[in-house]
């Protein structure tokens, strides 16, 4: 796995960000750290806050990364990797629901980043779309808000791609979320069924499906860009038709529904065998339901499935969506002419479902 975080050294008082530069014709910003040295164990930078030390783990350069360097932690989180279409931002790890499958279990402790990430942010690259999720990103609305607003003050070139549960959004955000600047942001929301007793029952809170209805009317009225999202489960697949009518009835302002296989790890590392839909045995539910969508002109993604294992008539729907820090590939892939544009697998995900590959 790629490392995200990495051990540092520092004398200075409080945790800083910073932006690696290692040529000094690349400083432009105040808060660029200029690598001055570097050994097979580290690198030795300068910048506003002192000189400091950042290990190099398996890495090669740290040129343009932004760090958020920690001297009593003894560490440098990686908090943009330069490069990378892959930068998040966890914000919280506090929730309000209690998915059965969820890849982050929630904290019940909040430790508020936010000046950090808005100063990131704006030493991100040129034309960046970043990630934020949680926990729940919208449980610190007016956080939220603020990072995005401040962020395009200065940074319109930057977008935003945002999970969140969608509990949050009232009739009193859409006049905010008609400004401009939220043109560049994309809520990511899942819905998991149609109907509200198994939509809550996944989620763990009850009348979840009902706030999530009222929220999309807000977000629908505010001209928000959503990508619905929802997650196979052996609970909803049978479901998944009569999801994609309601989604086409009700939701047709969406920009994208995006159908995600599961994830092992979290809470479904436990749950995997009751929980688990092995789509090449069950795609024909998946296959009505996007034919569904795409019949009302709602476009349709596979997010980590690999290419291998979705039908040819819908493969293109499958794009390399798994995060590059934390994505695998079989031994087979090796030789497949289809690699660049596959997800591969989990990081985590069981090695019994990567002998089966067969590359393309
Ligand atoms: S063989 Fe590997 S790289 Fe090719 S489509 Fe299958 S999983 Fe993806």
């Amino acid at each position: 796995m790629i490392p995200l975080v990495l051990p540092a050294t520092s004398e200075a008082r409080r945790p800083f960000v910073c932006r690696v530069r290692d040529n000094l014709e690349d400083v432009s910003d105040e808060a660029d750290a200029l690598v001055i040295d570097s050994d097979p164990a580290e690198y030795f930078l300068s910048g506003r806050d002192g000189a400091f030390a950042v290990g190099r783990g398996d890495t090669t350069s740290l040129a343009g990364d932004v760090l958020l360097v920690d001297p009593d932690g003894g560490r440098a989180e990686r908090i943009f990797r330069h490069g990378s279409r892959h930068n998040t931002l966890l914000v919280t790890e506090r929730c309000d629901q209690l998915c059965v499958m969820c890849s982050q279990p929630p904290k019940k402790t909040h430790v508020d980043r936010f000046t950090y990430f808005e100063e990131a942010c704006l030493l991100s690259a040129p034309d960046s779309l970043i990630g934020i999720s949680g926990g729940e990103p919208t449980l610190y609305k007016q956080e939220l808000f603020r990072l995005i607003e401040r962020t395009a003050e200065f940074r319109p070139d930057v977008g935003f791609h945002i999970l969140s549960n969608g509990q949050h959004f009232t009739a009193d955000d859409i006049d905010r979320l008609r400004q401009p600047v939220y043109g560049n942001v994309i809520w990511g929301i899942p819905l998991y069924a149609a109907t509200p007793s198994l939509h809550d029952e996944i989620v763990g809170k009850t009348e979840a499906h009902a706030r999530l209805l009222d929220s999309f009317a807000s977000l629908m009225r505010a001209g928000a860009r959503v990508e619905l999202r929802t997650v196979l489960l052996s609970t909803n697949v049978a479901s998944l038709p009569q999801l994609a009518q309601f989604i086409t009835r009700h939701l047709g302002f969406i920009e994208c529904w995006s159908i995600m296989q599961l994830e092992n790890i979290g809470f479904a590392k436990n749950r995997w065998s009751n929980l688990y839909v092995d789509h090449r045995r069950h795609f024909e539910e998946i296959a009505t339901a996007i034919d569904a969508a795409q019949m009302r002109h709602i476009p349709v993604r596979l997010f980590n499935f690999p290419r291998c294992t979705v039908p040819a008539h819908y493969r293109d729907l499958a794009p390399a969506s798994i995060s590059d820090w934390k994505r695998k590939y079989a031994p087979a892939c090796g030789g497949c002419t289809e690699r660049e544009a596959c997800a591969g697998f989990f990081e985590w995900h069981p090695d019994v479902d990567l002998v089966g590959v067969t590359p393309l």
